[in-house]
């Protein structure tokens, strides 16, 4: 029996006139998603994409790849058969008798694009479901609330058959590549990697950028944020990591500046440093992890003395939501258990026993002022490492 995989998507369905520039932009995405691991024909017909003609054995990475692509609400597989009725109760029979053998509730709906299909869509549905009723004794009809629905789509190409209850869900949101570029700062916790796919998924190309304490923080600390970023280039296909060296910024901090405005004065380089990259990559805004309240510095007094260096709009996805509700999406997304490793980040290397949680601007630019902040700045500029990540 031939398989294929529909994918739907969201709200594409909303963009009007501009619509196939994004459903384009859809396609090519999906495409670049599978390139590397099958051949196959992608085709889109009223906001259904329907991938076809590969080796049967790819199916299971097919829907996994689709179910990661940005823009697409939900991902089947359904199986293809001639567009008359015995064909299609066969099919029913055959292809769903896994579901329909044990005892279940179903109902039977039905979709018809191709009006010269002899029986309209409700005769479609009492043929199908009294077919199927009487093949298989178990099942009993509940249009309410089944268990099972079968969906006899009839289109142009063919008749399409699945279990729409065994459909999985997509990311939603909107293409990759349809919202500009904005830098991630990543670092190595929780919730920075949950920030970047959730820009990512309103279109937007992420780069990243990691700042490293060698040798304070250990080789296997990179090899984590590279993770977490391949992870994430799952969801657009490729990222590029930028690594700044930060030892000698945090150890001139440390040297110069009074302990409790450590955090604050590391986070001010950090932002002025991205924004630099941002600039120079194209990046039109900087994307951050912090939520009101969950550290001394990411209290409002905080992030403002943070993100008054910066003259782009700085994305804070996170800063509403709970640490739980933030964990729980990097378990969805699957960062959670690299997040978790024990490596140490900069940050937490160079943390102060009793950091400010009420700091003014005035007084951290007085701090900071006796640092040579261009000349450090340019300093971990030209050390930059850029690697490029694609998923594996
Ligand atoms: P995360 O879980 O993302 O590390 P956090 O709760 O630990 O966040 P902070 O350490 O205050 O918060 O950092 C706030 C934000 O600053 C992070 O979400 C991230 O965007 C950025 N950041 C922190 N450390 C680094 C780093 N070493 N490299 C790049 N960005 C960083
Ligand atoms: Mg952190």
């Amino acid at each position: 029996m031939k398989e294929i995989v529909l994918a739907k998507y969201g709200e594409i369905i909303l963009k009007g006139g501009n619509r196939p520039k994004f459903e384009r932009l859809l396609i090519d995405n999906i495409k670049d998603a599978l390139k590397n691991v099958v051949r196959c024909r992608v085709t889109l017909t009223q906001a259904t994409i329907y991938i076809e003609e590969f080796d049967e054995d790819k199916i299971d990475i097919i829907v996994d790849r689709l179910s990661k692509v940005f823009g697409i609400v939900s991902v089947t597989r359904a199986a293809v058969c001639e567009k008359n009725m015995d064909a299609i109760k066969e099919t029913a029979r055959e292809y769903l008798k896994d579901d329909l053998s044990a005892p279940a509730t179903f109902k039977v709906e039905a979709k018809r694009s191709d009006k010269a299909f002899p029986l309209n869509s409700v005769q479609l549905c009492i043929e199908l479901g009294g077919y199927l009723d009487d093949c298989f004794p178990n099942i009993q009809c509940d249009v309410h609330d089944p268990d099972i629905t079968v969906m006899a789509e009839i289109r142009e190409a063919g008749a399409y058959i699945y279990n729409r209850n065994k459909k999985i869900k997509g990311q939603g949101g909107m293409p990759i590549g349809s919202g500009s570029k904005a830098m991630l700062l990543l670092s190595g916790g929780i919730d920075s990697p949950v920030a970047g796919h959730m820009i990512a998924k309103r279109g937007v190309t992420v780069e990243a950028v990691n700042f490293f304490s060698f040798p304070y923080t250990s080789e296997r600390a990179k090899e984590k944020v590279i993770e977490l970023a391949r992870i994430i280039s799952c969801y657009t296909s490729k990222i590029r990591l930028y690594i700044v060296p930060f030892t000698d910024i945090q150890l001139a901090i440390r040297e110069k500046c009074p302990e409790e405005h450590m955090t604050l004065i590391m986070r001010r380089f950090m932002m002025r440093i991205s924004e630099k990259i941002a600039r120079k990559a194209g990046a039109k805004a900087l994307v951050t992890g912090e939520s009101v309240g969950q550290v001394a510095s990411q209290t409002l007094a905080a992030l403002d003395v943070t993100n008054a260096v910066v003259d782009m709009p700085i994305l804070q996805p996170l800063i509403g939501m709970d640490k739980i509700e933030v964990i729980k999406r990097a378990e969805e997304i699957g960062t959670y258990e690299t997040s978790i490793l024990p490596y140490e980040d900069c940050c937490t290397v160079f943390t102060p026993k009793h950091p400010t949680i009420n700091p003014k601007r005035a007084t951290i630019e007085r701090t900071e002022s006796v640092l040579d902040i261009d000349g450090l700045e340019a300093a971990a500029l030209s050390g930059v490492e850029v690697i490029d990540i694609y998923p594996e």
